[in-house]
């Protein structure tokens, strides 16, 4: 993967040029029609067909209007990019998901009135996730209960003002952030086994683990450890910037990533590889860091950055490196394991799948979006249509019938735990019961 086409390079006066974005629609539309591979991939796809077989294939009479709604309904999964052959460096340079952050940045730019002013703060609430969390975490009984209640008072101003879904269950916040769990434990010397390591990992830990679900980390980190990986912290690691990206907000977006590069940077450089439990920000970190900041930092922590079970799948079949399989803990008979999307479009296999099964377990895989795809899902606006898309997960989950469920990311688990009642777990933290590593007691 290059750098960003001139078409979806922001930077680009053109890029901003509605008339030249509205060719562009008009250009890759007409190539999706005729080859419609991506039919079945989500809401944007069908959409744009019918529109266009309604005009008996005129696809440059489409109106702004019906341009829009294609754009409205993409929920940047990136599975497009995967499948469509003509991604660059193929001359038709085509790449779907950037045209669509394209429009969204566009529109953004254009709004005016009060729908411009809730996109703004919609973006900044949902963006602004270091604020929340640190707010949140210092008082979060009191924040969950205010935020935790879908349908009260609260969550209806909250939808009114920001456009964040009042029907959403949101994840609730920890009282102890991960980064104060992993000083702390530092500084007590627990975790020094005296072995010789087989690797170092810098843990970026991401908004949802620092500040929602610490446990994923803290079982990350006693995993690593078991298979002689040192653990560190990447230093000022802040939101990665996908809120922003997302909604078209691209100085929001460099913002965050520059402040997170010169700690990854260094992480890097004092020999450590970047590790990340979420698949959403692991897919930042990797692409969007890279292809929209072009710089020697950026590439060298996209080249050393690890999804969490990627890093310890490369243990296991690594020269020289190996991963502990005595799995004497507990171990599921079934487990249905979600596969997320932004870990899907990240091509590296099915590593949280395969680590599962060496435990043991008889693993059957469900490969469908949760339609919560970073922050779209959880606007008001998305939110019967999101719920939709999520239908067949909640489906195949139902016949999978398993004794546990388990998903990488964070947010589609939320969606899957609102649909059916069950709580997956990330799969590293199977994983952490199956070597009999218990859980950490929780501070309310
Ligand atoms: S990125 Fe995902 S949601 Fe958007 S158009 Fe592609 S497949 Fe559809
Ligand atoms: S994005 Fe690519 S693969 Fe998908 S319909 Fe368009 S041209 Fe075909």
């Amino acid at each position: 993967m290059g750098a960003v086409t001139t078409t979806y390079d922001p930077t680009d006066p053109s890029y901003h040029d509605e008339a030249d974005l509205r060719r562009e629609l008009t250009r890759v539309f007409d190539l999706c029609h005729g080859c419609r591979l991506c039919l079945s991939l989500c809401p944007s796809f069908p959409t744009m067909f019918d529109q266009i077989d309604a005009r008996d294939g005129a696809v440059d009479e489409l109106q702004p209007a019906e341009q829009d709604r294609v754009v409205d309904e993409c929920y940047q999964c990136k599975l497009c990019y995967v499948k469509c052959p003509y991604v660059p460096p193929h001359e038709w340079q085509l790449d779907f998901p950037r045209l669509m952050l394209r429009a969204v940045s566009v529109r953004r730019e254009s709004a005016k009135g009060l729908p411009a002013l809730r996109e703004r703060v919609s973006t900044e609430v949902l963006g602004r996730t270091d604020l929340l969390g640190r707010a949140a975490s210092a008082v979060a009984p009191l924040a969950n209960r205010a935020l935790g209640t879908p349908g009260s008072l609260l969550r209806r101003a909250m939808e009114g003002l920001a456009g964040v879904s009042a029907e959403r269950v949101l994840p609730p916040y920890a009282k102890v952030r991960f980064s104060t769990w992993f000083r702390a434990r530092s500084a007590s010397g627990a975790g020094r086994s005296g072995r010789a390591e087989q690797g170092k990992a810098a843990i970026f830990p991401t908004c949802l683990v620092e500040y929602q679900d610490p446990a994923i980390g803290q079982d990350l980190v006693k995993v690593y450890e078991r298979n002689r990986v040192g653990c560190s912290l990447v230093e000022g690691a802040v939101c990665c910037g996908a809120p922003f990206l997302h909604s078209g907000d691209f100085d929001g977006f460099l913002r965050q990533a520059r402040r997170n590069l010169p700690g990854l940077a260094r992480a890097v450089r004092s020999g450590s590889d970047v590790v990340v439990p979420q698949p959403t920000c692991g897919y930042v970190l990797k692409r969007d860091y890279p292809e929209h900041l072009g710089s020697a930092d950026a590439r060298l922590v996209a080249e050393h950055t690890y999804d969490a079970a990627e890093y310890l799948w490369r243990l296991h079949r690594g020269e020289g490196t190996e991963l502990d399989t005595d799995f004497t803990g507990e171990v599921p008979a079934t487990t249905a394991y979600h596969l997320p999307c932004h870990l899907q479009a990240q091509n590296i296999g099915l590593r949280s799948r395969d680590l599962l099964k060496l435990t043991g377990t008889k693993v059957t895989l469900v490969s469908k979006c949760s339609g919560i795809d970073g922050m779209w899902g959880l606007r008001s606006a998305n939110y019967d249509q999101a719920r939709a898309v999520a239908r067949p997960l909640v489906e195949a989950l139902r016949r999978a019938d398993a004794e546990v469920v388990a998903g990488d990311c964070r947010l589609a688990n939320g969606a899957i735990s609102e649909e059916t009642g069950r709580t997956p777990l990330h799969p590293l933290q199977l994983l952490a019961r199956a070597y009999g590593i218990p859980e950490e007691p929780r501070e309310q």
